[in-house]
């Protein structure tokens, strides 16, 4: 790992102690070896002048919830570091009780509650403080000689520590062991299992200290325990395998949930390992990615049922064998799963928390590989993270995510989603909270969306083997697929009958129905394994009040709505509902150009938005409206409903 220190940058900031804090701590956040998703946390120590002119000493710790990655200045929270250490003088202190008087002695009551390692920060009689989870300390940490290793690697000048539960038991522990030392003769402390803090009144010191000391253990890992790459590639998943096993992580959880695959090398190496039930069965990486992970993944066997029904077992067990009898048990779900040959999935209700799991496994896994190569894999005991998993301060940092929206953890795929109704459908369905396959033949559909929780995807719709690639790649992406909003359509020139060319005709039933055909063929068998399934089909107002001139047109929207209909009465069976929308005169979509429509309206002898709003209503319908309609059908209020046809076209004289 090399220093990031950029002396012109810094010397920008060189009186402001707080603003050289968000720079070094950001130096520390962007590296993912350093820090994951919230870990690890920084203070700086400074005198201010309060508004009774007394000068006060204040630290300003991370703030909870802050990643140090983009953390600002908002981002720390200020304390009166007297406060901190008298609190570290006590014999006693429970962790409701720290957070509250942490709270009483900030100086800013809007600031974030700050890091439940405040007090360690205090009792260090240095400005800056550094602290990471940094993977390579930790993973010599987490061998069976970690502690011997340490010591050899850093000498005297570094202290190792046992690990002790963060919180005021880790400040008590410091406290006690630094009371009487000289802190000139330490440049930084290594707490096992946990990570590593650096200190030093000049900020730069303590970063670069920092980044020498996981130096040094990168450098012992790279000697001592190189990974070699993966004999084989990963195999290639049965896709309806994973839709199954999401059914059943559902059924536990009695959560909708994402499952996401990853086939990476390392997490395809680690599936292989001959003897990955004793590896994977030990613990995380550092015991505050327990509220993320659990405290092992699910090892799946053959039978994938059966495994989830043993780690269940075996979670109750863990819970009982704890729990000191005021407890309330978590979901017993896993959050990720090792599926031999074929690499890792996560599971989580929405998908940034999926990407986090999967972030960590990764990291997790490289450390288990390392250290399996230096001699034996070694995590805390089940009793320690246990208390982890279950401490009041690591769940209080869960519920900071929000609450769910109506569709978290469900999977739509729409086609057409590049622009008008389908991209409106799509980003409705995100706005909902689901996660969204969007399909299109347009090149242009892998720019439109920035979400990750977006899959676009370029697709033929009538080239069954794209057809089919798409849905597995969102099955593998994803976990499933719940919904569909079939949308996908191309409206061809006005032509009569009698001019009828054969290729326009073929063309157009082949996208606007044979396509749609293809799609619920392929996708009924993940339908069916689906949570909630349900089909929206968008249909037309032709269908009901055809018009010359658009035979190509009118039929295929009629024959797609006669699919529709048997859909419904086939899939129901299966629980998966079937309904049809027909818009009507949806102008903001791109076959609407401003030149169409005044050519249109002239021919009327009207104007533009007389022509939009050519209805019994008297009001445009946009492709946004189509979207609202198209996911209330979608959800709950319609949960009863199949086999309908629901206009959305301002109302028409010939269609009431
Ligand atoms: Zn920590």
């Amino acid at each position: 790992m090399k220093s990031s220190w950029n002396e012109s940058e810094a010397k920008k900031l060189k009186n402001d102690p707080l603003k050289l804090r968000v720079y070094t701590s950001r130096l520390l956040g962007k590296e993912e070896d350093l820090v994951l998703h919230g870990g690890g946390n920084t203070s700086v120590k400074t005198r201010e002048r309060n508004i009774f002119g007394e000068e006060e000493d204040i630290i300003y710790v991370k703030g909870s919830g802050w990643d140090l990655a983009t953390i600002e200045e908002a981002g720390f929270a200020p304390v009166k570091l007297k406060t901190l250490l008298q609190m570290a003088e006590l014999d006693e202190l429970n962790d409701s009780e720290m957070v509250k008087y942490q709270r009483m002695a900030m100086t800013d009551p809007t600031a974030p509650t700050p890091s439940v390692e405040a007090i360690l920060h205090a009792i260090i009689p240095f400005a800056f403080v550094d602290h990471t989870h940094a993977d390579a300390v930790v993973t010599i940490s987490n061998s069976k000689e970690g502690e011997r290793r340490l010591k050899e690697l850093y000498g005297d000048r570094i202290m190792v520590v046992p690990y002790v539960m963060p919180g005021f038991i880790l400040a008590k522990q410091i406290h006690e062991l630094t009371k009487d030392i000289d802190w000139s003769n330490v440049d930084g402390i290594i707490l096992q299992h946990h990570g590593v803090f650096t200190f030093h009144d000049d900020p730069k010191v303590s970063y670069e200290r920092m980044i020498s000391m996981v130096s040094k253990a990168e450098e012992y890992l790279k000697k001592n325990a190189t990974l070699r790459k993966a004999d084989a590639p990963a195999l290639a998943p049965d896709t309806l395998q994973i839709a199954r096993l999401r059914k059943q992580l559902a059924n536990v959880w009695r959560k909708a949930v994402l499952v996401h695959l990853d086939n990476t090398e390392i997490s395809t190496s680690f599936s292989n390992h001959p003897e990955l039930e004793r590896i994977a069965n030990q613990g995380p990486l550092t015991p505050d990615h327990i509220i993320r992970t659990k405290r092992t993944p699910l090892v799946l066997s053959d039978d994938h049922e059966g495994s989830l029904n043993t780690f269940v077992q075996a979670y109750e067990k863990y819970f009982i064998d704890f729990n000191t009898g005021n407890l309330i048990s978590l979901d017993k779900a896993p959050r990720w799963a090792v599926w031999p040959g074929h690499g890792t999935l996560s599971f989580d209700t929405n998908f940034k928390a999926v990407q986090i799991i999967r972030d960590i496994s990764q990291h997790t896994m490289k450390a288990i590989l390392q250290a399996e190569m230096l001699d034996e894999w070694t995590a805390l005991s089940r009793k320690d993270l246990f208390e982890m998993e279950y401490w009041v301060l690591e769940q209080e940092k869960l519920k900071k995510g929000g609450s769910a929206r109506p569709m978290q953890g469900r999977i739509a795929l729409v086609t057409g989603a590049a622009s008008g109704i389908g991209k409106a459908c799509a980003e409705r369905l995100l706005g909902e909270g689901a996660v969204v396959a969007a399909l299109d033949i347009n090149p242009s559909i892998t720019t439109v969306f920035k979400k990750s929780e977006i899959l676009a995807i370029e697709c033929d719709v009538t080239d069954e083997r794209q057809l089919l690639a798409a849905i597995q790649k969102t099955v593998s992406h994803f976990g499933g697929l719940d919904m569909i909003v079939a949308n996908a359509g191309i409206f061809p020139k006005s032509m009569n009958i009698a001019d009828m060319d054969q290729a326009t005709w073929h063309k157009t039933l082949d996208v606007n129905v044979t396509s749609h055909q293809r799609l619920l063929t392929l996708a009924a068998p993940y339908l069916a394994l689906g949570i909630n399934p349900s089909v929206v089909i968008i249909g037309s107002k032709n269908v009901g009040a055809p018009g010359p001139g658009a035979a190509a047109y009118s039929v295929s929207k009629a024959a797609l709505t006669q699919l529709a209909r048997v859909a419904a009465m086939e899939l129901g069976e299966k629980g998966i509902r079937v309904n049809v929308l027909h818009p009507n005169a949806v102008f903001d979509t791109g076959i609407w150009s401003e030149q169409v429509l005044e050519t249109r309206a002239r021919h009327y002898g009207i104007t533009v938005d007389e022509y939009k709003r050519n209805n019994i209503l008297k009001v445009e319908v946009t492709s946004q409206d189509v979207a609202d309609l198209a996911v209330m059908v979608l959800g709950p209020v319609f949960a009863k409903t199949t086999g309908a046809q629901i206009p959305i076209d301002g109302g028409n004289d010939r269609i009431i």
